[in-house]
């Protein structure tokens, strides 16, 4: 239990503190990527800019405008990393282009764009390039849109180094923060474990020490009962209802130090292997199962194999009685109980299934409590103080195993138990 608080705890420290790392690694990443969008774009700007200034240049020795000149003279170097340059007229129409990628005429005038060109001569494989179109006037009159991109590449490499640096450090940071999760998980839960363990260790001394003094009162009222008495002697019944009362106590205080005293899960040397198929024909025939379903019928469903698993055959005895006992309980007189035992690869499965008078939706997550009883008043009359299903449970779990019900108001209910095998 403490294990699972512990866990949890250490989980969810790690979820909240991984989510705030990983949203603040995201955005340091985004706003690098921007960052370095912006210089390449400061670059491309300056150099669109310089290439625009050649044009102008060389269209005012011809001394006309509309007549562009070849982007060849330009002399656009290789070493500047220009992928392409072209020239396009006023009306948007391609006059001259330096690269490989030409595109006739110019659709939309975006000032900067990321695009991706295919492969060329110039380039083996698909290019991711950043590119500017930037209209260029000659005094006041617009002598054409000059075009020019440059190859991202290097940018992309570092903002991928970037990633995979950043994905390793998160990594890392979250192995950290598990780690200390699961220190400080270990902290919060000493209280609380320290806490439990004394309350445990108070129910038991306390349920040990009830034991004697009880024990003396109903023998004190045994004997006192032996004395001959007319059945309609006051004294004798009262006599009758100490000793009813002190064995009714007897048995809660069994069960809390039971409770109180097997938590966990059962050590490898208390287990010994048993055959389900013949432990469950030697239960049903005990005489307090018998004479529980005598008003109703008792159905035992076995398979013609073994099966056999690994458990303290006292314990897990008095967990499947405790089912049965109540499903004859909550039976009314002419229904029946089966009792099933199945297997589903490595596991055993247990069934108790009654036709009694089934378990609300709204009861159905808390019969495993302790002390929890549904309709206080209807259940007084079965006896029993709510204590047998939380029992019954621990002993499953200590076996590695689970418990589980099913059930319908009016229709019954089927308790499972399912043990590894
Ligand atoms: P109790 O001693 O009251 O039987 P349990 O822990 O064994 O305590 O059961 C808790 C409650 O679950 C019972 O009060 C009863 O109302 C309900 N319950 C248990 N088994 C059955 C069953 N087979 N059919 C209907 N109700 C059941």
């Amino acid at each position: 239990m403490f294990t699972r608080s512990r866990q949890n705890l250490a989980g969810w420290f790690t979820l909240s503190m991984g989510s705030i790392l990983i949203a603040f690694a995201g955005v340091r990443y985004y706003l690098t990527a921007i960052e370095r969008l912006q210089n390449v774009d400061h670059l491309l700007y300056k150099k669109a800019q310089f290439v625009a200034a050649t044009v102008m240049y060389d269209e005012q020795s011809q001394l006309d405008l509309s007549n562009v000149p070849y982007l060849g003279d330009l002399s656009i170097p290789l070493s500047s990393e220009v992928v392409y340059a072209r020239w396009y007229s006023p009306d948007g129409r391609l006059k001259q282009f330096y690269g490989t990628a030409t595109i006739q005429s110019l659709k939309d005038v975006h000032e900067f764009e990321t695009l991706t060109i295919e492969a060329g001569i110039l380039q083996t494989q698909p290019v991711l390039v950043r590119q500017v179109t930037l209209p260029v006037q000659y005094g006041k009159r617009m002598v054409g849109y000059l075009q020019i991109a440059v190859p991202l590449i290097e940018v992309e490499q570092e903002l991928q180094h970037n990633l995979l640096l950043t994905l390793i450090c998160v990594l890392v940071a979250l192995i950290v923060i598990a780690v200390a999760g699961w220190a400080l998980g270990g902290l919060a839960m000493r209280p609380i474990q320290e806490a439990y363990d004394h309350l445990e260790r108070f129910t038991a001394d306390a349920s040990h020490e009830l034991r004697t003094p009880l024990a003396a009162i109903l023998s004190n009222a045994q004997v006192g009962m032996l004395a001959p008495q007319s059945a309609s002697d006051r004294k004798h019944q009262r006599l009758e209802k100490i000793a009813e009362t002190s064995k009714f106590m007897t048995v809660l205080i069994n069960n809390l130090l039971f409770l109180a005293r097997r938590s966990g899960r059962l050590s490898s040397d208390t287990l010994q292997s048993i055959d389900l198929v013949i432990e469950l024909q030697k239960l049903i025939g005990r005489s307090s199962i018998q004479s529980a379903a005598r008003p109703i019928q008792l159905n035992l469903d076995l398979p013609k194999h073994e099966v056999f698993v690994n458990a303290d055959l006292e314990l897990l005895q008095q967990a499947i009685t405790n089912l049965i006992l109540n499903a004859c309980k909550y039976t009314p007189t002419g229904g029946s109980v089966t009792v099933r035992l199945l297997t589903h690869f490595r596991q055993a499965i247990v069934q108790v299934e009654d036709t009694g008078i089934g378990i609300s939706e709204s009861d159905l997550p808390h019969i495993f409590e302790r002390f929890y009883r549904v309709n206080q008043s209807r259940s007084k009359d079965t006896g029993g103080s709510g204590l047998g299903l939380a029992i019954t449970q621990q002993i499953i779990v200590a076996h590695g195993g689970t418990l589980t019900v099913k059930s319908q108001v009016g229709q019954g209910s089927m308790f499972q138990i399912t043990l590894p095998r």
